[in-house]
């Protein structure tokens, strides 16, 4: 397929030397652990910070569990992307902080452009955000004008100012839907799982870039069918960032919302989870009489590039957080006419999900709107 491309990630993991591999022996600098002591001082400090400043910690679900507490208990607040861009939208906080990677802190931004946007490691990108170059995406739309271009939140600024729509896996579906409805052809980019689950949930007529979440791509079916065998009475939770053979297995299917409704609704006692692994410590909080196992990502053909937790996700931590608050260090900036044409997608995203919420029911498009 013209345009596409793909990435290699070096793992520079030392499991020659006998190590065993994990994220943090990952590229990503991930941060050492502080003492009991060290957490308590960070956390009190953060507390006093935020105070000060006026500021909201938004985490996402897949950050260190000190720092998914310390968003709450401080009235922030702990979710997916989606949640995290609309309640640092609508929040009168002058700063937000922002645990999680790039992306969600430049969406931030966007969103709040009047707002100081902070993060604990710049650095924190996605393997999706950077498959995704800018130019080449530019190029790749280019040549097919006739579709609409979706774009996962997981892209940088510039990729989705050159959008139309902007989704996260909580509403891809029903956006897909929508559009489809109206007989658009649909461009989506960048993580070729979610695209390939998209088209065969929707029937879309779905062109995909090729990129690829390097947590989620390394699920693995064979492991994750051995695993079941052991733990018969396990319902299979997936998010849709995971190959299709390991989708295949699921009892249900869905972004890290969906995951955690699922784990509450369902009666099961068990529950093997293929996504990252901080996302468990909000399904042991919320469901204490039940169990969850992470789901295999090594066996057969691995290559442990994640070990199911994303590395950039684990560059967030305590101390990171003190050191934006103190010194302004790891602002977020968006150039303001790329934030311009970017918000347009996202506001799209947010308008129609809210409409979806309120009416129940997926919302028609408005005819032009949207359109390629
Ligand atoms: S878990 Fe995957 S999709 Fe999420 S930030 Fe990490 S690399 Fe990107």
């Amino acid at each position: 397929m013209d345009g596409l491309v793909s990435i290699d990630f070096e793992q520079p993991a030392p499991r020659a030397a006998g190590g065993a591999c994990s994220t943090r022996h990952a590229w990503a600098r991930v941060p050492p652990e502080p003492s009991r002591a060290e957490r308590a001082r960070l956390k009190e400090r953060i507390r006093e910070l935020l105070v000060q400043q006026q500021a909201a910690l938004m985490a996402h679900y897949y950050v260190h569990p000190d720092l998914q507490d310390l968003a709450e208990e401080t009235g922030g607040l702990v979710a997916d992307s989606l949640e995290m861009a609309r309640f640092g939208r609508d929040h009168p906080a002058r700063t937000l902080v922002v645990a999680g990677v790039r992306f969600m802190g430049e969406t931030a931004k966007i969103l709040s452009p009047g707002k100081r946007v902070l993060m604990p490691d710049l650095d924190a990108t996605c393997s999706l955000d950077l498959g995704c170059p800018a130019e080449e995406f530019a190029a790749f739309c280019d040549q097919h004008p006739d579709r609409t271009v979706l774009v996962y939140a997981n892209t940088s600024a510039a990729v989705k100012a050159r959008a139309d729509w902007m989704v996260t896996s909580g509403c891809a579906l029903d956006v897909v839907r929508a559009l489809t409805a109206q007989g658009r052809k649909i461009l989506w980019a960048p993580d070729r799982h979610l695209g390939d689950y998209i088209r065969r949930e929707t029937g879309a007529d779905l062109l995909s870039w090729d990129g690829a979440c390097i947590v989620h791509d390394e699920f693995k079916a064979l492991e994750l069918e051995l695993l079941k065998e052991e733990h018969p009475g396990a319902r299979v939770l997936v998010h849709p960032e995971s190959p299709p053979d390991v989708i295949a297995l699921a009892d249900a299917v869905g972004s890290t919302a969906a995951i955690l409704s699922a784990a509450a609704r369902m009666d099961a006692r068990e529950f093997i989870v293929a996504t990252d692994t901080g996302l468990l410590h909000k399904l042991r909080t919320l469901n204490p009489d039940k169990t969850f196992i992470a789901a295999p990502t090594a066996g057969n053909g691995a290559t442990c590039k994640s070990c199911a937790h994303c590395p950039w996700m684990a560059m967030n931590d305590l101390a990171g957080i003190v050191r934006a608050l103190e010194t302004g260090a790891n602002e977020v900036h968006v150039d303001a006419a790329v934030g311009e044409r970017a918000r347009v997608p996202i506001a799209r995203m947010l308008d129609f999900t809210a409409a979806l919420k309120a009416g129940g029911t997926a919302p028609g498009i408005t005819a032009g709107i949207g359109a390629a």
